[in-house]
């Protein structure tokens, strides 16, 4: 869908760990001027949240009643998240954290209550919104998908990377991402998948910027067409 003159754009772009995708998502958001949007954060910030407050999330009942009263908040000025208005910015980038997020995302009520957060961000457009489901059920009519991808050696890799990066040096087990990634593409509720009208995008031998710069050339085609 072409977004309305004057309205910025909702760029939507999905894939899964390793692949890519946030980096290249917070570089084209610098590029275009927009706001960037981690929505896996925000999974990963519930999460621990329902740790903290001892919801046991195979109990529906607890998920239901901890989501109906929790208040969600993200800024994309500097990415921070927090929960009840407990901060998780600085607790969210582990892989215990990751592990929780893959099994809290899978209830209805945490995808209800965090793609509707969603939406309240990118409503009035402008923003890059990273996730495994922003083309297919948060926005459905963004005005551009991606669907961004690696092997998955080399999605092991970056993930290794990454997590060095944000000092942690627990090493990455390939078996938990893969079980993951399992959990994510199998789930019932909004499972990763590529949108039909997404553009695929294989980043295993292209540098970062290299795909930042042909998004770029695709965004620009896109709206001005
Ligand atoms: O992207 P990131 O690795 O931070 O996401 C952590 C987990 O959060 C994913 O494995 C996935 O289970 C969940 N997630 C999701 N939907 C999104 C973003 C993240 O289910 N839009």
């Amino acid at each position: 869908m072409m977004a309305a003159p004057g309205k910025r754009p909702v760029i939507a772009i999905d894939g899964p760990a390793g692949s890519g995708k946030s980096s290249v998502s917070r570089l084209l958001a610098q590029r275009l001027g927009l706001d960037y949007v981690d929505t896996g954060a925000m999974y990963r910030a519930i999460a621990l949240a329902m740790r903290d407050d001892g919801v046991d999330t195979g109990d529906d009942e607890a998920v239901r009643r901890f989501c109906s009263g929790a208040l969600i908040e993200y800024s994309a000025t500097d990415g921070s998240v927090s929960v009840n208005r407990r901060p998780y910015s600085g607790k969210i980038r582990t892989e215990d954290a990751a592990t929780l997020a893959s099994v809290a995302s899978q209830k209805a009520p945490v995808r209800e209550l965090l793609a509707g957060y969603q939406r309240s961000l990118g409503v009035r457009g402008g923003v890059v919104m990273e996730g495994r489901d922003i083309g297919t059920v948060v926005f459905p009519d963004a005005d551009i998908k991606f669907f961004i991808d690696a092997s998955p050696e080399v999605r092991a890799g970056r993930r290794e990377k990454e997590l060095q990066a944000h000092g942690m040096d627990e090493p990455l087990v390939s078996r938990d991402m893969e079980e993951r990634d399992r959990r994510d593409a199998s789930r019932t509720n909004s499972p990763l998948k590529r949108a039909e009208d997404s553009i695929y995008i294989d980043t295993s031998s292209i540098g970062i910027d290299g795909v930042v710069e042909a998004m770029l050339q695709m965004v620009r085609e896109r709206l001005h067409a």
